[in-house]
């Protein structure tokens, strides 16, 4: 299961949207985050301002986007939406600014992903609502300043670390979201059971969040392939049973790890007696980039209680032994 949103089908993509909280009061965790963004859209409302400019880091599929809407709701502005990859060239980043009206938001997805010009020319659009354009070309070429309405720039990243500082400083609000605990994506599960009319039980929803990875996307998905075993092998509702059936028939991990997840542990304990191992060399040996391990994986396998940063490295715990069922050789097995 894939928890980034690249890959997604188009029918994927319209049960993302239905599933979409659309008000600050649907959605579900990230407490201190939702606290200071509710007042920061309140006081600018009051002034009658654009909000400022907001900065969304987290791994994929927790949340980024959807906050980004239900920001725009709340504000009762428009929308636009791009991602970093998308925007080749600082025309394309034009085209899309002078298209925003009074207090819209843009978004940009994997901002991280922007190319060094058009990030350059997205400074003096955040910091003075102007640009330059270039009218006509050849000999007549020649730029000129317009003004932009003034807007809200929201950018979502999975890997800050690959921010550069002067980007990172036109931001005046930085939020970081962090993976849901099995609870809060119980509710999660509940709700869009609700919205896809699956009967469910709490214990089923229970079963289907803490297999998760911490992440709302994957629990949306879960709970899809599963309302289809229970409709094909069962009664139609999802409990512990079917659910157990399910995730096991789709290899879903006991804690809910992936593959990457897994490998790396794996190699740690295979090739490296469990650690301590740096991240570079853990890095080469899965084939994976180094940050996004740092970034997207093991932050989760920290949390968990499987993984351990240390001064000399990264090392497995002994739940990671006993998750991957291979013999934990203790503290005197580390003496030799
Ligand atoms: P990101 O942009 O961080 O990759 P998204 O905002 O696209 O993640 O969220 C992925 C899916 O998870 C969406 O369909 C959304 O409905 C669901 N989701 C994310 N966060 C929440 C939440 N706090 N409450 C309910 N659903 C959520």
């Amino acid at each position: 299961l894939d928890p980034s949103s690249e890959n997604l089908s188009p029918i994927e993509r319209d049960i993302e949207k239905v599933l979409r909280p659309q008000a600050f009061d649907d959605f579900t965790g990230q407490e201190k985050v939702m606290e200071n963004l509710k007042i920061f859209v309140q006081a600018a409302k009051l002034r009658g301002e654009p909000l400022d400019h907001v900065l969304l880091h987290g791994p994929p599929g927790l949340g980024k986007t959807t906050l980004s809407y239900i920001i725009a709701n709340e504000m009762g502005v428009g929308i636009k939406v791009t991602s970093g990859p998308v925007l080749d060239k600082p025309g394309d980043l034009a085209g899309l600014l002078t298209g925003l009206d009074e207090g819209d938001i843009l978004f940009i997805d994997e901002i991280h992903r922007l190319s060094p010009l058009v990030e350059e020319y997205l400074y003096s659009a955040m910091e003075d609502f102007k640009i330059d354009i270039m009218l006509e070309s050849g000999p007549n070429a020649r730029s000129v300043q317009i003004s932009l309405n003034p807007f809200t720039l929201v950018g979502a990243t999975t890997r800050s670390g690959l921010l550069t500082a002067p980007l990172r400083a036109r931001f005046g609000i930085n939020s970081r979201l962090a993976y849901y605990d099995a609870k809060l994506l119980t509710t999660i599960v509940l709700r869009s059971s609700e919205i896809l009319k699956t009967p469910i039980t709490d214990e089923g929803a229970y079963e289907i969040a803490r297999r998760s990875r911490g992440t709302p996307r994957i629990a949306n998905a879960l709970l899809r392939r599963t309302r289809d075993f229970a409709q094909i092998k069962g009664t139609g509702e999802i409990n512990t049973d079917i659910a157990r059936y399910a995730l096991k028939a789709l290899n879903v991990d006991e804690h809910g790890l992936d593959e990457m997840d897994n490998k790396i542990l794996t190699t740690i304990i295979d090739k490296f007696k469990g650690g301590p191992v740096g991240l570079k060399t853990i890095a080469t040996a899965v084939g994976e980039d180094e940050g996004t391990i740092e970034e997207v994986y093991e932050p989760f396998l920290i949390q968990e209680g499987f993984l351990m940063r240390t001064s000399r490295g990264r090392e497995v715990t002994e739940a990671a032994y006993k998750h991957l069922q291979r013999n934990f050789p203790g503290q005197t097995g580390r003496l030799f």
